[in-house]
C-alpha cells in the first residue's frame, strides 16, 4: 500500500525526522489555512499516490492567504497521472540550500535493506541517475549490523557529497531504517531530504510503501486506507477476504486459481497468446460454493471483463464446489454475453463436469492450461469454444 505524502510525514514525525508546519485540507476555502498559523509562503501539494507531482502541476508556491485560497480551489480535484487530488497538504515553504535524495528498500538481489543516497536530488533524480549514475549510492545494510558509521561514509564518499553532513545524515538514515523494519515498508523514500541554511536536514517530501500482507498488524496504517484512491473492486473483493489484483485496464479477461503461481502461469500463456488480462483473483484453498460463487460474481460484475477463467487444481479445494459456486453466478449474471472457461483437476473432477453439462450455461470445461487458453482464443475470435 502505498501512503500520501502527508501519512508518510506522519511517520516521519513519529521517528523524529524533521518535517515542516502544515495542514491538510479537503475543501476550498482559507479558513483551515488560516487556523493554521502558518507563517507565509507556502507550498501547496496535491496529495496523491504517485510521484513526480512538481513536474505535473501538483506543487505550487502562494505568497499570500488568498492567493493560498486561489490555488486551493484550483487544485482541490485536479487530476494527477490518473489520480485525483482529493486533500492538499500546505506546508511552510523551506529556504533550502540543496536537495538530496534517500531512500530504503527491499532488495531482493542483495536479500537485503539498500540504501540509496544522492546529493543530486530533487525533481530529477531520474535525470541523474540516466546522466550522473556515479552521483548516486545503492548500499545494501547488513540486516544483523544495522547502519554502520561505514554505511554513511561510503554512500557520501562515493557520491562526492559535502562530509560536514556526515552526522546529520547519519541520524536521518538510522531513524528511517528503523521505521522501514517497524512498519513492514518495501519503501521509504525522503526527496527531497533538504538542507535549511543553518544546516539542519529536513524531510520535505515522503514516500512509503507497506507491504500489504503486514496491515492486520498496522492499525495506524489501516486507518489510512480510507484516504486511498483504491479501485472498487479490490475493496469489495477485500471485504470478503479475497486479493483482487488489476491487470491490464484495457484486458477483458479475467484470471481466478487457487494459488498465486498458477494465477501467474495462467496469465503468461494467456498473453503469450496475445490476450489480455483484466484482473487477477487469488481464491485461496478451500474455497466453498458460496465463496466461488462472490468472487465469480465481482468478475462479472465488472464491465470490461467478458470471460471469466477459473483453474482449479483440486486439493482441500473440491471441484464440485467450484462448478457449484460458477454455476450460481454464471445464472445470477444479467449479461448474457459473458463466457466462463473452467479447468479443474482433481477431487471429484468428474462430478464436476456433470454439474456445468447440465447446467446449460455458456461454460466451456477445458483440459489442462494449453488447451483452456486455445477454447478462450477460439472464443474470442468468433470461433466457437
Ligand atoms: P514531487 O514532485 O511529487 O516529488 O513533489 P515534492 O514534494 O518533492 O516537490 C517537488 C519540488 O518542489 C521539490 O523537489 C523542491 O524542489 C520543491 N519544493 C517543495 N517544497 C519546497 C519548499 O518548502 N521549499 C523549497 N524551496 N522548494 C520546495
Ligand atoms: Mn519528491
Amino acid at each position: 500500500m502505498k501512503l500520501l505524502e502527508y501519512q508518510a510525514k506522519a511517520l516521519f514525525e513519529k521517528y523524529d525526522i524533521a518535517i515542516q508546519k502544515g495542514v491538510v485540507i479537503d475543501a476550498a476555502g482559507d479558513e483551515k489555512i488560516r487556523a493554521a498559523d502558518l507563517r507565509f509562503p507556502v507550498v501547496i501539494k496535491a496529495q496523491v499516490q504517485t510521484g513526480g507531482r512538481g513536474k505535473a502541476g501538483g506543487v505550487k508556491f502562494a505568497e499570500t492567504p488568498e492567493e493560498a485560497a486561489k490555488l486551493c480551489g484550483e487544485m482541490l480535484g485536479m487530476d494527477i497521472r490518473g489520480f485525483t487530488a482529493k486533500e492538499l497538504l500546505v506546508v511552510e515553504k523551506k529556504d533550502i540550500a540543496k536537495e538530496w535524495y534517500l531512500s530504503i528498500m527491499l532488495d531482493r538481489y542483495s536479500k537485503s535493506p539498500l540504501l540509496i543516497f544522492s546529493p543530486l536530488g530533487g525533481m530529477d533524480i531520474e535525470e541523474t541517475a540516466r546522466t550522473n549514475p556515479e552521483k548516486i549510492a545503492k548500499v545494501p545494510i547488513d540486516p544483523i549490523r544495522g547502519v554502520q558509521d561505514y554505511t554513511i561514509s561510503y554512500a557520501m564518499d562515493k557520491t562526492g557529497a559535502d562530509r560536514r553532513y556526515k552526522d546529520g545524515l547519519k541520524e536521518v538514515v538510522e531513524k528511517l531504517y528503523r521505521m522501514f523494519f517497524d512498519y513492514y515498508t518495501m519503501l521509504v523514500e525522503i526527496n527531497p531530504l533538504a538542507i535549511d541554511d543553518e544546516g539542519r536536514l529536513i524531510a520535505l517530501d515522503g514516500k512509503v510503501e507497506v507491504d500489504d500482507n503486514a496491515l492486520p498488524f498496522l492499525p495506524d496504517i489501516t486507518a489510512f486506507r480510507d484516504k486511498l484512491q483504491e479501485d472498487p473492486q479490490v475493496i469489495e473483493a477485500r471485504n470478503v477476504n479475497f486479493l483482487f489484483i488489476p491487470i491490464e485496464d484495457e484486458g477483458n479477461i479475467a484470471v481466478m486459481s487457487n494459488g498465486s503461481g498458477m494465477l501467474m502461469s495462467c496469465i503468461d500463456l494467456i498473453s503469450k497468446k496475445g490476450m489480455k488480462v483484466h484482473a487477477a483473483l487469488d481464491l485461496g484453498g478451500g474455497a466453498t460454493a458460496e465463496r466461488i460463487a462472490e468472487a465469480v460474481r465481482i468478475m462479472l460484475g465488472r464491465p470490461k471483463i467478458d470471460t471469466v477463467f477459473i483453474c482449479i487444481f483440486g486439493g482441500i479445494t473440491r471441484c464440485d464446489e467450484v462448478a457449484r459456486g460458477a454455476v450460481i453466478a454464471m445464472r445470477a449474471n444479467e449479461a448474457a454475453d459473458k463466457h466462463l472457461i473452467l479447468r479443474m483437476e482433481g477431487t471429484n473432477k468428474e462430478e464436476a463436469a456433470k454439474i456445468v453439462a447440465e447446467s446449460n450455461l455458456p461454460i466451456t470445461v477445458a483440459e489442462g492450461i494449453p488447451n483452456s487458453v486455445e477454447a478462450m482464443y477460439r472464443l474470442k475470435n468468433g470461433k466457437g469454444a
